[in-house]
């Protein structure tokens, strides 16, 4: 068992990583920022979702001494290049909210036509401790759909159509979100490398 800090402050986040964590029967004693007050958030100015990952988990565990894991997450999506990518959750500004930025979305995506509304989610996950430092990449594709559906998640949820699904991941539980999101994608292979390479069956 070793413990481990998440360095992140998203809240949704760190419940959705504690589930999926929880599901895979990792024993942990899993920390989060608020348990270290003292430590400060460092700017996410990377232009990859791994640079941004890198650095957040770098500096947390520097600063802790512990095992940190970080995520960076966003939504390409086709029709735009690729945007908002790493800046997704400033999409309309930089004190934007999930609201704002959605809105801008689907004003962005207007003209539009629904075969042409590609997207993914992409999260990457960086594991920094005195000796290693990994990345693992989690995808998710499907499509935007033309407004909001559902209350449940966070961010772009509820304009996100997983491929095959009729649901936004806001209509889904947080079970059926879990299940196959870009996040659980990345924290499996995670998982993957602590079982082969520090050779834990349960727990790490
Ligand atoms: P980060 O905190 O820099 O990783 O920003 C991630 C942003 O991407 C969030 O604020 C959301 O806007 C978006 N995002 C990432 N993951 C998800 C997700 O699972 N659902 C919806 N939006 C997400």
């Amino acid at each position: 068992m070793m413990d481990v800090v998440l360095a992140t402050g998203n809240r949704k986040k760190i419940e959705e990583i504690k589930k999926i964590f929880a599901v895979m029967g990792t024993a942990s004693k899993i920390y989060t920022l608020d348990d270290f007050p003292a430590v400060e958030e460092v700017e996410e100015d990377g232009d990859t979702f791994e640079a941004n990952a890198l650095k957040k988990a770098r500096h947390i565990a520097r600063a802790t001494g512990m095992t940190a894991v970080a995520d960076d997450s966003g939504l390409e999506v086709e029709a735009l290049n690729g945007a908002p990518g790493v800046y997704s959750a400033r999409y309309a500004g930089d004190d934007a909210d999930d609201k704002a930025n959605n809105e801008k979305l689907l004003g962005a995506l207007k003209d539009v036509p629904e075969e042409k509304r590609g997207a993914q989610f992409v999260c990457c996950i960086a594991l920094v401790s005195s000796e290693e430092e990994e990345t693992f990449m989690g995808y998710v594709k499907g499509r935007i759909g033309s407004e909001p559906k559902g209350a449940g998640g966070f961010g772009y949820d509820p304009l996100f159509y997983p491929e095959g699904s009729k649901r936004t991941f806001a209509e889904m539980s947080d079970t059926e979100k879990n299940a196959i999101s870009h996040r659980a994608n990345a924290l499996g292979k995670l998982q993957q490398y602590l079982l082969t390479k520090r050779g834990y069956i349960r727990g790490f």
